[in-house]
């Protein structure tokens, strides 16, 4: 039963790795407004922010993506369940 649930963290992991790179999956696109400024109470582009701070362009600081954190969220778990249900089958602690 764990080596099944590990078989399918490693599925999810995958989709979520292959989503991270395509970027198709969910639109999740360059051109879709990630990136928020709360001081115009608005979203912009990667195109529309600009320097490495990602200053919106009446030179407010934004704040960054937040489709990101999620994705290493779910990346971080489902690697930390997979090499922990390894170890376990492994070392025989479950079978
Ligand atoms: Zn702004």
């Amino acid at each position: 039963m764990l080596t099944g649930a590990t078989i399918g963290a490693a599925i999810v992991l995958l989709v979520v790795l292959c989503e991270g790179f395509s970027g198709f999956l969910w639109q999740d696109t360059d051109a879709v407004p990630r990136f928020y400024c709360p001081t115009c109470d608005l979203r912009y582009t990667k195109f529309e922010v600009s320097g490495l701070t990602r200053v919106c362009p009446y030179r407010h600081s934004t704040t960054m993506p937040d489709g990101f954190q999620w994705k290493t969220a779910m990346v971080t778990a489902c690697a930390t369940f997979i090499v922990s249900g390894i170890v376990m089958v492994a070392t025989g602690f479950v079978r």
